[in-house]
């Protein structure tokens, strides 16, 4: 092995299918302008390619099996399978690619039910599926029996960064957190979460001031890491940093022009803001403060709600706002009665232009991202539990009153109960909103999303 190779402890990722799916393609797509490696591949004359890519902020190694079709003679699926067989036996996922146009073949069936055997969590890509095309000879790709297929496009970058949560998602804890989880078992933060930056997403209406803050963000440091591998190409990513450490912009394409960090762009797609919110972890919500609360910052608002990410409310132009507190009021105002859901939400106003208050707005992400984190402790939660049921008696139900039992805090980001008792799927939304107003305000989670499943028992 020659000192090209990457670090051996990075999680494996390969991309295994038939030629000509694209799995090239889809390496380049993830891996960007990280540099591809080719190393010598033990057992298989051929070379093999790989590279490293950053998804969510973690490294992953990354591996193409194209072109290694040719090592092995007889059938297709016996060349498919001598190729990948060694790096499948490294992988910790595998990305097993079909082309959504073609459908299933039949050689994409024999390797699917070898690859069931190899008992290796799988990711089944329908690739070549831009623009929807080709969506039910996607869905044929169930019958494989490899879970739900991932629609995607690798050369027209549709739905890669969906796909790099997705990976992020399947990959092993991160090599910190395995340490700290010996001797940290009861700390009850999330399994697997990855150990990197904070990512941030800055979103908002044309003209509210996103990339003028960008700019005010990254002031003298212009740590310009992007194009980040695999973000569509509509979306980089850039690194600030705080005291805390770094912090990921997922920048969008209307940010990047304005921020004349590549030329030659085309307009900001609303896809590549909501890419980019959903890469994120905490987003920033920017509104131009001299114009108030417009519906489509609602609709945002709402978006941000439903993906389950913390949140800032960042009113900026404040240089330009006359009656600051009359201001701030109906802002607040029009949020909270409209935003039941992310009560409390943090807002900062600051001067973008000016870089006046600035300086609040990385604090009030930290603690965003810090309360979307939080745990509650089994009896914490029910102890209040308790208290809350005799305030309140759980509402009856076709005459008959639910009985609630306990709760359960299931996950962090953003925090998830479950409520447990006979026929609780049954609690009306009424109950459920005095629950979860009562979690939000006990347990000091201002502004996040808060989910409450509901659990029927026997
Ligand atoms: P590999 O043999 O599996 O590595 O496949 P390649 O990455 O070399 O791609 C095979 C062919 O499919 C090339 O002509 C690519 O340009 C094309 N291709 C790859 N991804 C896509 C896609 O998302 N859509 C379409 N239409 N073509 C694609
Ligand atoms: P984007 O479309 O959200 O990226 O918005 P821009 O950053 O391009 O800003 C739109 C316009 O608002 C530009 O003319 C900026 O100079 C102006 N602008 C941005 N921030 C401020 C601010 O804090 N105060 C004032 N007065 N103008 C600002």
């Amino acid at each position: 092995m020659d000192d090209h190779d990457l670090p051996r402890d990075l999680p494996v990722v390969v991309i295994a299918g038939r030629p000509n799916v694209g799995k090239s393609t889809l390496f380049n797509r993830l891996v960007g302008r990280r540099q591809a490696i080719v190393s010598d591949m033990p057992g298989v004359t051929r070379d093999r390619k790989e590279g490293e890519a950053l998804l969510r902020g973690r490294r992953v190694r990354l591996i193409d099996t194209a072109g290694l079709e040719e090592a092995a003679p007889d059938t297709l699926f016996g060349r498919m399978r001598a190729s990948s067989e060694h790096a499948v036996g490294m992988a910790d996922l595998v990305l097993f690619c079909i082309d959504a146009r073609a459908g299933v073949t039949p050689a994409d069936a024999h390797f699917s039910a070898w690859l069931r055997k190899q008992n290796k969590p799988v990711l089944l890509i329908a690739n070549k599926a831009e623009g929807a095309a080709a969506t039910a000879e996607a869905l044929e790709a169930f019958s494989l029996g490899l879970g739900t297929p991932l629609a995607l496009s690798a050369e027209h970058g549709e739905g890669i960064a969906h796909l790099m949560g997705e990976i992020a998602d399947r990959l092993p804890p991160a090599e910190v957190r395995r340490v700290h989880a010996d001797a940290d078992e009861q700390s009850g933060e999330d399994e697997g979460r990855p150990a990197g930056p904070l990512r941030l997403a800055i979103v908002g209406r044309p003209n509210a001031g996103k990339s003028t803050l960008l700019n005010c963000l990254l002031g003298e440091e212009r740590m310009i890491t992007g194009p980040e591998p695999g973000l569509t190409r509509d979306s980089i990513a850039v690194m600030l940093h705080d005291e805390h450490g770094p912090i990921q912009v997922v920048d969008t394409a209307g940010l990047r022009r304005k921020a004349r960090i590549e030329a030659h762009l085309e307009k900001v797609s609303t896809s590549a803001s909501i890419e980019a919110l959903k890469m994120a972890e905490v987003v920033v919500l920017t509104l131009d403060a001299t114009l108030g609360v417009h519906e489509q910052d609602l609709q945002i608002a709402r978006l941000i709600e439903r993906e389950g990410r913390a949140c800032v409310l960042a009113l900026n132009k404040w240089d330009a706002v006359e009656d600051r507190t009359a201001t701030r009021k109906a802002i607040s105002d029009r949020i909270e009665t409209s935003m039941a859901q992310m009560r409390g939400l943090p807002v900062v106003t600051f001067s973008a232009l000016t870089g006046a208050g600035i300086n609040k707005l990385l604090p009030a992400v930290r603690h965003a991202h810090e309360v979307w984190n939080s745990r509650v402790t089994t009896g914490e939660l029910n102890r209040w539990f308790e208290e809350a049921m005799e305030r309140h008696a759980p509402p009856l139900v076709n005459g008959k009153r639910l009985k609630l039992r306990y709760m359960t805090q299931a996950k962090a980001r953003p925090p998830t109960f479950i409520l447990f008792g006979t026929r609780a799927e049954m609690l009306p939304e009424a109950y459920s909103r005095y629950l979860v107003n009562g979690l939000r305000e006990t347990f000091h989670l201002p502004g996040t999303p808060i989910r409450l499943q509901t659990r029927g028992t026997k």
